[in-house]
């Protein structure tokens, strides 16, 4: 496993859609592990793989249960209505609020190639909103309301 180097600020690679991961082949275990070691390393509540220079579809969120992995995630339904405080790994001097679902459902596909969905309320589901904008190249500057 090894640290990786976060893109950070207008490094252009942040601004990118991500592409679709179509096999979790031994490339992908590695940049699961390095993303979860980058990760704790930075003490991050969450890493999409594009703040590690790769554009595949993939985050991984650790709100203090332990990191899971989403592979492919797209939200399939959310509820409510929260403004919180948001900073970002790759935006090391920013921070600011801004309005996320207060619950959500997520589906994505796990290391072993299996679908799960995970019903996620509160930070999680705004880390689950903020790492899944990064695949489409959204930040959460983006929305900042205050
Ligand atoms: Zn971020």
């Amino acid at each position: 496993m090894a640290v990786r180097q976060l893109r950070i600020d207008d490094d252009p690679i942040l601004r990118k859609t991500s592409r679709v991961i179509e096999e979790i082949d031994d490339k992908i275990q590695t940049l699961i592990a390095d993303m979860i070691e980058t990760m704790n390393e930075a003490d991050g509540v969450g890493l999409a793989a594009p703040q590690i220079g790769i554009l595949k579809r993939m985050v991984i969120i650790d709100v203090g249960n332990g990191p899971v992995t989403f592979i492919n995630p797209t939200i399939l339904t959310s509820e409510g209505e929260v403004s919180d405080e948001e900073a970002c790994l790759s935006l090391p001097d920013r921070s600011g609020f801004v309005i996320r679902p207060q619950s959500l459902v997520v589906e994505a596909m796990d290391s072993d190639g299996n679908i799960f969905q995970l019903e996620c309320s509160d930070l999680l589901a705004r880390a689950v909103c903020h790492e899944l904008d990064h695949l489409d190249g959204i930040l959460f500057i983006d929305h900042v309301v205050k």
